[in-house]
């Protein structure tokens, strides 16, 4: 049994039948920093869900990240019974593209269409799959082929890579973590926690396994920093997160990490026991002022941002624009008090009815989707693809716009604030007697000169005057912490302005795209991850 299980193809972010420029596949510079122009941190994600299953699927599996489409026949042309393919909506184009070479050149072969584009209403129809997986797709491919659907969770060596960073090239390695899938909160617009049922789905029990998980990346990669993926409310689960902080504790390991959570479950933490377990950047879905929604009740979400910070926890913010309760008159209001909790990275994203959630379902019963605009254009950062009865789609596009540009000239670039948050944090992990805080401390302590030298970087790349005055009080804000920007850091800067600004003169003339690195990645029907 053969089982190829492929994303969609390149190029992304063009204008093309398949793509929209606005589509890019990466967190940071499509929807936190796009508008942040040359301090926009650039990285690249394996499809996590594709390697996950290949891992916990005992078949020969081969794992194709970010083909072109030859590469990908060429793939095909190797005979395979199955293929699966792993996309969001706004790739569907390319999935359908896709599922009619595999019918014409491999005609035998079994097709399985997952991820979120799964949720497309006929989809087996309109691209002619044989089976559709909307949900967890470990256990259906696992049944599918013939095995039993319960398994002992075993991680595929996954990461994001970092590949520019303030017009710096580079490669560097961050590995992930997917402990659990969804959230069980069940927020009317949100694709994971209806793709998965309303339930956080667990794949890594306890708080141990985690740990266990961190030191063998360690030993293998060298590396004591990770992102959980995958988990939309990593502390929904509160009795794991603490014995993961416990194992922290014992071990005094310097873990860090980046992970999501609402506020009603950050609220059951300190900021402090937090920062033991290792979180050192949270994703909080703030969504409106003008629409409670559940998980936000009662909370105060400027104090509570301000007191991570104080423990060096960085928070990307987000809110929505256009739900029914904006009007021209009141969303500034709205953007404005999410700028007032001055979080570390900012989205804005437009609502979204995505297929498959309660929203698109009350949406389409009021005749309100735009079923004309086309799936490529279903993504939330350009125009919303239903009727909002105060703003048109131009509107909505230039009020996003303007939305991230005031968040990048008020508060700054967002690699400055979260170098200020980690200087603060690393001021109060000097102050305890706990092990991991002050194992971090000193790493901080160590490479504190890249930190420094970074902020004077972004200070020289300000070409707004505006701008380099908000730089600048950031970096007095970190100076006053670790002291000033000495010549050595200065000069260090100096080079790396000169690679900031040739890079952003070549993307001025040419693009700012940078296209995924394709990448093939083999499981044998016993894989196991090696130490
Ligand atoms: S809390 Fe966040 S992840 Fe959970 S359902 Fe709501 S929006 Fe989705």
């Amino acid at each position: 049994m053969r089982l190829l299980l492929s994303g969609p193809f390149k190029p992304f972010a063009v204008d093309d039948l398949y793509s929209r420029k606005e589509s890019i596949p990466e967190l940071f510079h499509n929807q936190l920093t796009h508008f942040q122009g040359i301090y926009s941190p650039r990285k690249h994600y394996p499809t996590y869900g594709l390697h996950l299953i290949a891992a916990n699927t005992p078949v020969d599996a081969t794992v194709l990240d970010w083909p072109t489409f030859p590469r990908f026949l060429r793939e095909l042309d190797r005979g395979y019974d199955y293929v699966g393919i792993g996309s969001i909506v706004p790739n569907f184009q390319k999935v359908k593209r896709m599922t009619e070479a595999v019918r014409r050149r491999s005609p035998q072969t079994k097709i399985v269409v997952g991820g979120f584009c799964a949720t497309i209403p006929n989809l087996a129809e309109l691209v002619g799959a044989d089976y559709v997986c909307v949900g967890e797709g470990i256990s259906f491919m696992r049944e599918l082929l013939g095995f039993p659907p319960e398994f002992d969770f075993v991680h595929p060596d996954v990461g994001d890579v970092s590949v520019q960073v303030l017009g710096i090239p580079m490669r560097s390695y961050l590995p992930s973590i997917v402990t659990s899938l969804g959230c069980n909160r069940g927020c009317d617009f949100c694709s994971p926690t209806h793709f998965f049922g309303r339930r956080h789905l667990t794949l890594m029990r306890t708080g141990r396994q985690i740990f266990d998980e961190m030191r063998r990346l360690e030993k293998k990669f060298g590396a004591t920093a990770f992102g959980l993926v995958g988990d939309d409310n990593f502390l929904a689960n509160p009795a794991r997160a603490r014995e993961l902080r416990d194992c922290l504790m014992a071990s005094g390991k310097p873990y860090a990490f980046g992970t999501c959570g609402s506020a009603d479950a950050i609220a059951k933490f300190e900021p402090r026991e937090l920062a033991e377990m290792g979180i050192d950047s949270i994703w909080i879905g703030r969504e409106s002022k003008f629409r409670p929604y559940h998980k936000n009740e009662g909370a105060d979400l400027k104090a509570l941002i301000a007191a991570l910070g104080e423990w060096g926890i960085r928070v990307i913010l987000s809110s929505i624009l256009l739900l029914d309760e904006h009007t021209p008159d009141n969303i500034w209001e709205d953007i404005d008090e999410h700028l007032g909790c001055r979080p570390t990275f900012s989205q804005f994203s437009h609502l979204s009815p995505a297929p498959g959630t309660p929203l698109w379902a009350q949406m389409e019963a009021d005749g309100r989707l735009l079923n004309s605009i086309p799936y490529e254009e279903c993504h939330a950062f350009k125009q919303p693809w239903f009727v909002h009865p105060r703003f048109s789609l131009l509107e909505a596009e230039r009020l996003q716009r303007d939305a991230y540009l005031r968040d990048f000239y008020t508060l700054g670039p967002s690699l400055a604030r979260l170098i200020v948050t980690t200087a603060r944090g690393m001021k109060s992990f000097a102050r305890t007697d706990s092990p991991p805080l002050l194992a971090r401390a000193r790493r901080f302590e160590r490479r504190k000169w890249f930190y420094k030298s970074a902020m004077y970087d972004m200070e020289l790349l300000a070409e707004d005057p505006g701008l380099r005055g908000v730089v600048r009080e950031l970096r007095e804000e970190m100076e006053a912490i670790v002291g000033p920007v000495n010549g050595f850091e200065k000069i260090v800067a100096a080079g790396a302005y000169t690679l900031g600004s040739a890079t952003r003169a070549y993307q001025r003339v040419f693009s700012d795209v940078l296209q995924p690195r394709t990448t093939v990645t083999h499981y044998p029907a016993d894989w196991k991850p090696r130490p």
